[in-house]
């Protein structure tokens, strides 16, 4: 590595994944959008894949055409897509469409009518998150019109689902409470002759805290990829992502000296600057400004003043740092690196968007 790096454990996702099957009866689906968390999504999948999951998830259709023309066979399903957006690469792919609006419906039953063939669905109920999914009083109605395009031969109604709005935050009355909704959901399903394979609302929380959640396929996002969704317990999963950088230069510098943009901090002492090259156009987040964590030479520093589009600096004390040591942001923490948990709280946000952010960067991505 000579400048900067992000690594992915792909054993880990393979692990994690195994990890997860065991926990449940139900089949895992390895949710890759956002280009696996920011991991890589094709080899992410094929490693949830080896490890024991029988489904892929993205949001969009371009994510799931990417894993198709990668060669990759598993069902796919793909939910965020707009009704009217051509279904043309879908069809070719057979990628299975998450289904939440009459819209949405008829933009699928078009797209059989052309292909000369049905198209497999995954109807969605908003059992409480309040986002996509048809809310109770649409809900009899899709039921109604998708039951009726399936008897025409035009879709197949692969699945029913729903999303949980706080499963990371276990005992939170609303899981009861959407679980009881989409109960109520597939019964109205059932009535009009709606009994699909596959009932599924679980993501990775739900998968780890609430069995009763399973169904018949549970959806596997950040779990994944070996970060906990729920603060405090890592479940016995392993990070895959490491980011690390080469510092550029390091220098000493006086007491009093203002570093970075602004100068929002000034050194307290002489001081070893170390400068790490990255910055935000690589995914470091500009909030974790004097207090984003780095380990250097086995040595725990804070950022020093400003992130910047494409550096940071480190305030190194005395400490015996050089040009070209390894400066590492995150990782799994084997050698005492801080990891993207750490990283989420020193930039207050979520472990989630620390990975996504740094997989969609500049930086190269090695597997190892
Ligand atoms: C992202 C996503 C998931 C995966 O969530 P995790 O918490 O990462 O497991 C599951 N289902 C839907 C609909 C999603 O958008």
């Amino acid at each position: 590595m000579w400048q900067a790096e992000i690594s992915v454990d792909l054993d880990a996702i393979r692990g994690n994944t195994a990890l997860l099957k065991r926990g449940t009866s139900a089949e895992v689906m390895a949710v890759v959008k956002a280009d696996g968390y920011g991991h890589g999504a094709v080899e992410s999948a094929r490693a949830a894949l080896e490890g024991g999951a029988t489904w892929l998830g993205t949001a969009t259709l371009g994510e799931a055409a990417v894993l198709r023309a990668a060669g990759l066979r598993a069902p796919i399903l793909a939910w965020l897509w707009t009704a009217g957006t051509p279904l043309t690469a879908a069809v070719e792919g057979d990628i299975d469409l998450g289904v939440s609006t009459l819209g949405q419906l008829a933009t699928v039953i078009a797209a059989a009518r052309e292909a000369g063939r049905s198209l497999r669905t995954h109807l969605k109920i908003d059992t409480g998150l309040s986002r996509s999914g048809a809310g109770a009083t649409d809900w009899p109605v899709l039921v109604e019109v998708a039951a009726k395009a399936q008897t025409d031969g035009f879709i197949e109604v692969t699945g029913v689902w729903s999303h949980f709005a706080c499963a990371d935050t276990p005992g939170h009355p609303s899981i009861d409470s959407q679980l009881a909704a989409f109960d109520d959901g597939l019964t109205v399903a059932r009535r009009f002759g709606i009994e699909p394979q596959l009932r599924h609302m679980a993501n990775s929380p739900a998968l780890l805290t609430r069995p009763d959640s399973h169904f018949d396929l549970v959806r596997a996002g950040i779990a994944t990829y070996g970060l906990s969704p729920i603060e405090g317990s890592q479940f016995g999963l392993r990070p895959a992502m490491t980011a690390r950088a080469r510092i550029l230069t390091a220098k000493r510098v006086p007491e009093g000296q203002g570093v970075s943009y602004g100068h929002t901090y000034v050194t307290s002492a002489p001081s070893t600057l170390a400068v790490v090259p990255l910055g935000y156009g690589d995914g470091v987040p500009r909030s974790a400004s004097s207090v984003g964590p780095v380990l250097i030479n086995g040595r725990r520093f804070t950022i020093a003043g400003r992130v910047c589009m494409d550096q940071f600096v480190v305030d190194c004390g005395d400490a015996d740092v050089h040009e070209g040591d390894l400066a590492i942001l995150f990782g799994p923490g084997d050698h005492g690196e801080p990891t993207a948990d750490d990283w989420a709280r020193a930039a207050g946000t979520i472990n989630y968007e620390i990975v996504t952010r740094f997989g969609s960067s500049r930086v190269s991505r090695i597997y190892v």
